[in-house]
């Protein structure tokens, strides 16, 4: 396409909340054949709310000892805890040394030290050689079978309790997928999250329509990138949209990387288009006015 087209289509993306960060960007919309979606804060608003607390530690202990690592980060699951935590008035205890794993949760020191502090998925639990009963399992499965995320929390190897966060669809994000099957574009959807959570996050996508979307879940930030590598050696020209610290190396890879305008500086800073707003129709949107882009100088 001619600088001028480039600058056109740019200017109008710009107006549609879709920030194109480089010009070469908008041809390569063009050649996309394969969506790849990330899914929490993607697919998902990630604007999330606790809405049960379990453990025989007691719901404020459960709370207090998750929000004092989670005040560290910016997860949609950290800031989902830590505003219950506010919300109910209770105090932030102090933690240092919070670490991410990413794909897994957190961990952080508490000032008292008795025993690092443990937040996130029932993988960092067994890594962490917590141990979780059969009904706590059984509860974040059930969990996870709705549109919410099963959170463990726990102090050195002990489980102190459970806590449902939900999340809900993002706005167009089942016309998303509509749109692109019929333009005959692969999707993919990949997430950290646990395979229960994706499947019930498809379900919720597709009704009762048969649309062909290829679930990977309880993938790390790596398993991501490898995914996307490998549809690129099926000659797959990919676009990634994701959200988090997790998406980087796998937007990284893609030939289009596009960050949510909600998302961490990380995802933003590296990716080729911004999507502000929350209107996920912009992605095929974005891939239209690359084609056409490109056709202006035919
Ligand atoms: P997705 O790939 O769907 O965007 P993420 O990679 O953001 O999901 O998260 C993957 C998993 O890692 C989540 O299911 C969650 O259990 C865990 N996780 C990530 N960040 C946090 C956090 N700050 N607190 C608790 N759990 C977290
Ligand atoms: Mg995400």
């Amino acid at each position: 396409a001619t600088p001028m087209a480039i600058a056109v289509s740019t200017g109008v993306a710009a107006k549609n909340g879709v920030l194109v960060r480089n010009g070469e960007a908008l041809e390569r919309l063009s050649a996309v054949t394969h969506v790849v979606l990330d899914k929490t804060g993607t697919l998902t608003e990630g604007r999330m709310r606790v809405t049960e607390v379990r453990g025989e530690a007691g719901r404020e202990t459960v709370l207090q000892a998750a929000a004092a690592v989670e005040r560290h980060f910016s997860h949609p699951l950290a800031l989902a805890i830590c505003a219950t935590v506010e919300a109910e008035g209770l105090a932030f205890p102090v933690c240092h040394q919070p670490v991410l794993l990413p794909g897994l949760g957190v961990g952080g020191m508490p000032a008292g030290g008795e025993g690092q502090i443990w937040v996130g998925n029932l993988r960092l639990m067994e890594r962490q050689g917590v141990m979780i009963d059969a009904s706590m399992r059984a509860a974040a499965e059930a969990i996870e079978s709705t549109m919410a995320a099963a959170v463990f929390v726990a102090q050195g190897e002990q489980l102190l309790g459970l806590l449902r966060v939900e999340d809900r669809l993002r706005e167009g994000a089942v016309e998303l997928i509509r749109t692109l099957a019929q333009r005959g574009v692969g999707m993919t959807l990949l997430t950290g999250d646990s395979v229960a959570a994706a499947n019930h996050l498809k379900q919720a996508l597709m009704g009762p329509e048969d649309v062909r979307m290829e679930v990977v879940a309880g993938v790390l930030p790596e398993e991501k990138a490898r995914k996307v590598a490998a549809l690129q050696q099926q000659g797959e020209h990919v676009l990634m949209a994701g959200d988090g610290v997790n998406d980087a190396p796998a937007l990284a890879l893609a030939d289009i990387s596009m960050a949510m305008g909600n998302g961490t500086d990380v995802s933003m800073e590296c990716s080729d288009i911004v999507l502000m707003g929350s209107d996920l129709q912009k992605v095929p949107w974005a891939i239209a006015l690359g084609r056409q882009t490109l056709k202006t100088v035919r």
